[in-house]
């Protein structure tokens, strides 16, 4: 006689909508093609996820670190996921469920890395193919520093969210340029709100979109250091550029980013986070930082050389070495400021790549001229890299990382999987 067919149970994959930012890491990250979304959610197909977990340590909130035992035949279906607000429970007759990925993977879903295949062929700048840029190689660090502080993440979430008020709002770039780029700075008022350089907050614009959902929260890094915009206040600033056109080059107006420009003095805002556990910068007085930036990718940038700057008269000993590219002098956010900063604190290398009649100039050039001081830097233990900005910068930099280091008898593979096992190299790029 036969016996009843075996049940077969399913670790389900799942993204919390509730938790998720909707930054598209995960989708890009997938090396099968597991990951979707539509207007609302970033959602799994059970069967195509193999979870093979790639698309985890990228991820910058931990939403994709998601699993619910279920029987196969009873999978979640995209369209069901699609519809959720929150991720339903787990199903207690069909068993606990499976032990989220686990401590390390926890920490590495805050990692700042993304490894993204379609980006590496894209390479559009470069045309080189990165030496390890398959979709399953994480390119960053998944470890924050051995020195860093230890960051709260997830104090305010979408149920819990706090609130801060608008204490200033400043245009950072020139008025005549098509870039609005905006300084915001946010008072927490009372409530606990301490966030580390290299961190990131959500906001949660008011609002519903035109299928009548609230609007999902949108993430910016904090530009302020750990004690405050103002040192000894409870406050963070953000760096925001008013978004008028979609990745075509449409005309669009970003729900969040046009919220954020327009806010007065005084008005209140939403948020959550804070997000982030490794993307944060060295504590040891003797490390050096090597920072490489693009437009508003410039924030965490600032926070740390802000941070530094004040710690500087405690002691700080280490080198700071920036590269910061932008279409021109007038649409680089914190111009100004950055150019008082003295020459023997911070190494300043700009690069226009829209200056009228001069030639395109990204930061990999800027990089390519500094080789020998670049070199010297990655031959020291104590050099963490911080990437961040545009996506497309991410191959381009890495590209130039390694030829530096060829070119100065450095193995860069060998190199490169050391700085990311010893949380020295950080990419934050969308
Ligand atoms: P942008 O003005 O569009 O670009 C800045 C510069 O990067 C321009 O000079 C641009 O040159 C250049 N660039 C373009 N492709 C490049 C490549 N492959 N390699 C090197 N440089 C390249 O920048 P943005 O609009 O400010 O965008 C910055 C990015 O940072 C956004 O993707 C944003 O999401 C991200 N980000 C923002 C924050 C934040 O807190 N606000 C935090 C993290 C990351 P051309 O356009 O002239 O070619």
């Amino acid at each position: 006689m036969n016996g009843p067919a075996p049940v077969e149970i399913l670790r389900q994959h799942l993204i919390d909508p509730e938790i998720c930012i909707r930054c598209n890491t995960c989708e890009e990250t997938c090396p099968v093609d597991a990951i979707t979304h539509d207007g609302v959610n970033y959602v799994v197909k059970a069967d195509v996820c193999n979870a093979c977990m790639a698309c985890v340590p990228p991820c910058p909130t931990g939403a994709i670190d998601n699993w619910r035992n279920v029987l196969k035949a009873e999978a979640y279906s995209i369209e069901e996921q699609f519809g959720w607000d929150e991720l339903p429970t787990q199903n207690p007759t069909v068993g606990a469920p499976g032990a989220s990925s686990g401590a390390a993977a926890s920490t590495a879903a805050a990692a700042s890395s993304g490894a993204d295949a379609s980006q590496a062929a894209a390479a559009a700048s470069e045309g080189d193919e990165v030496p390890g840029s398959g979709s399953d190689m994480v390119r960053g660090a998944t470890v924050p520093p051995w020195s860093a502080a230890r960051p709260y993440v997830h104090l305010y979430t979408h149920k819990t969210p706090t609130t801060a008020t608008v204490v200033g709002n400043y245009r950072l770039t020139d008025a005549a340029t098509e870039s609005d780029i905006h300084h915001i700075v946010l008072d927490f008022g009372t409530m606990p709100f301490p966030v580390l350089e290299g961190q990131s907050i959500g906001i949660l614009p008011p609002g519903k979109s035109a299928d009548g959902r609230t609007h999902h929260a949108r993430q910016y890094s904090v530009a302020s250091p750990r004690d405050g915009e103002r040192p000894g206040y409870n406050n963070v600033s953000l760096t925001v550029k008013r978004v008028t056109r979609d990745y075509g080059g449409n005309a669009t107006d970003g729900v969040c980013s046009n919220y954020l420009c327009d806010l007065k003095k005084g008005d209140v805002v939403s948020v959550i986070g804070p997000f982030g556990s490794t993307f944060l910068m060295p504590n040891h007085p003797n490390s050096h930082l090597l920072m490489i930036c693009t437009g508003t990718g410039s924030a965490p940038m600032r926070a740390m050389t802000e941070y530094r700057r004040r710690r500087r008269l405690k002691g700080a000993t280490g080198k700071l070495m920036l590269f910061f590219g932008a279409r021109t002098q007038q649409e680089l956010p914190y111009f100004g400021p950055l150019m008082n900063l003295p020459k023997d604190f911070i190494d300043t290398n700009l690069a226009f790549s829209r200056t009228p009649g001069q030639p395109k100039r990204y930061v990999q050039d800027a990089m390519r001229e500094r080789a020998p001081d670049v070199a010297h830097l990655l031959k020291d233990g104590n050099t963490h890299i911080y990437v961040c900005g545009l996506k497309g910068m991410e191959d381009g930099v890495l590209q130039v990382l390694g030829e530096i280091a060829q070119a100065h008898g450095m193995a860069w593979e060998a190199l490169w999987e050391r700085l990311k096992r010893e949380g020295r190299l950080h990419l934050e790029t969308y």
